[in-house]
């Protein structure tokens, strides 16, 4: 059995960040994931975005957070050398009748205090974009929006969180929650985990951990959402583009990529089977970013996702609008739906959820934190495994040295096989790689 102060469920963004900042205090740590391997969930499949903070609510937990961990980006992806790029959006819409929406998210946006904002009229905003079809009645230009990938950042702060001494249990999943008298214990699939705290960020099943020690509270209700991504070589918008329309609310979105792709998202649909898209739904987010954006060459598509939203609701039939942090029992502490902007509060919720484990266990800082993680570094090295996207041998196998176990894993990390032929040069040589690091037994 292991010991620990505390110990994070789920190795998402999330749950990745919690542990990073739990270390920032003399916290040990356990975090475990029942995947091979972390940032495989939600975190997986989203929009990148780095919201600037005008859609939440004043005064609400996701305006604050949305607000400081845009502004605190920067610094973030420094320490952790994750390109981030903060490339500004536009909120545009075509109906005179929204207009007056954008008019409302400015507002809200200048209570939250979000630097920048400001309404711009049809002709402007396609100055801006000439990619734009035009005939723009307004937009909302936001300076402070951003991308960043999101799996990468998740796991920049796992391996930053592992440096500093979180204990990792991967292919782990909790199965049972019982209360001990000084804390928690967790039966799992492999060994179990006594602890004084327990930060559930078990993502897409936060709701169902929490229930195997609690009765239900807040359950959550999926809904999807279908992506394009285009190749690098596609003409792109320079920003992110949201398309604001009465029947829809946010409808497509269009997000050029730190990696150079162009990523679209489509309105959000009811799911048939999660992660999975349908013929309907991308033929329809096809011909929405074709109106949209008339330049985009669509033969530069080379994938397609989906991505899967926890919607909280308790047990009333309530819905949930603001970030869900519950705290069911002293040292229990939950993030239950975080959907949007989770990615863009992944730090900040951290924080928040490190400070209150600190202020339960009395906790000291970390006087040896180091927040810095080295990223895995382009190598001049002549071997090119990844045609597509020039990555090198060198690069694969510090890749597979930081724990890639897969395919997809190595993929996750250095970006071989995202290119045009989507890894069907590069796999099996990646896959041999990976057989020879592990001595023939992957
Ligand atoms: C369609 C969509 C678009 C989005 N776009 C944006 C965006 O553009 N910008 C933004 O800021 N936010 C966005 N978000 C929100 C953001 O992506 C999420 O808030 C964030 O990725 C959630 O991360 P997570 O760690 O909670 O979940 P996950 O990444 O799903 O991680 C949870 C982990 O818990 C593990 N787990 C579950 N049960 C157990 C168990 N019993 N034992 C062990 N492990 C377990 C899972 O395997 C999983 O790896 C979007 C979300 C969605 C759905």
């Amino acid at each position: 059995m292991k010991h620990c102060d505390a110990a994070v469920i789920g190795g998402g963004v999330l749950g990745c960040f919690a542990a990073r900042n739990l270390r920032r205090w003399n916290i040990s740590t356990v975090l475990l994931e029942q995947a091979e391997d972390v940032c495989t969930g939600i975190t997986r499949a989203n929009s990148a975005i780095v919201y600037a903070g005008y859609d939440n609510k004043p005064g609400s937990r996701k305006a604050e957070f949305t607000v400081r961990g845009n502004a605190d980006f920067d610094r973030v992806c420094r320490e952790l050398e994750v390109p981030f790029s903060r490339c500004g959006s536009l909120l545009v819409t075509y109906e005179d009748a929204s207009v007056d929406t954008l008019r409302r998210k400015w507002e809200q946006g200048i209570q939250n205090g979000v630097p920048g904002l400001k309404l711009l009229t049809g002709q402007e905003a396609e100055a801006m974009e000439p990619m734009l079809k035009s005939g723009v009645a307004g937009a909302l230009y936001a300076p402070t929006t951003g991308t960043v990938n999101p799996w990468r950042l998740g796991i920049a702060a796992f391996e930053n969180a592992v440096d500093n001494g979180v204990v990792p249990m991967l292919g782990t999943a909790v199965t049972a929650i019982e209360k001990t008298g000084t804390g928690y214990l967790l039966r799992t699939t492999g060994e179990a985990v006594c602890c004084k705290v327990v930060i559930n960020c078990a993502g897409l099943y936060a709701d169902r951990v929490q229930q195997l020690l609690f009765p239900p509270d807040i359950r959550l209700h999926w809904d999807g959402a279908e992506y394009l991504v285009l190749d690098s070589l596609a003409q792109k918008p320079e920003h992110i583009i949201f398309l604001q329309a009465k029947s829809c609310g946010k409808g497509i979105t269009a997000i050029p990529c730190t990696e150079g792709n162009l990523l679209l998202s489509g309105v959000r649909k009811p799911i048939c089977a999660p992660f999975a898209t349908t013929n309907e739904g991308l033929a329809e987010l096809n011909s929405a970013a074709k109106a949209l954006l008339p330049g985009l060459d669509m033969t530069r598509i080379i994938r397609s996702f989906a991505a899967v939203r926890p919607n909280p609701y308790r047990e009333s039939g309530e819905s949930l609008h603001d970030f869900g942090i519950d705290n069911p029992a002293p040292g229990f502490y939950s993030l239950i739906g975080i959907k949007t902007p989770g990615l863009t509060c992944a730090n900040e919720l951290g924080m928040y959820l490190a400070g209150q484990a600190a202020a339960f266990l009395d906790a000291r800082r970390n006087p040896d934190f180091n927040p810095h993680r080295r990223a895995i570094a382009k190598t001049d090295d002549p071997e090119i495994v990844c045609q597509c996207e020039n990555v090198t041998c060198g690069e694969i196998l510090e890749a597979i040295r930081r724990g890639a176990a897969s395919v997809d894993a190595v993929k996750r990390r250095v970006g071989s096989g995202m290119g045009r032929c989507q890894g069907s040069r590069c796999s099996f040589a990646i896959e041999r790689l990976l057989e020879e690091a592990h001595g023939g037994t992957c």
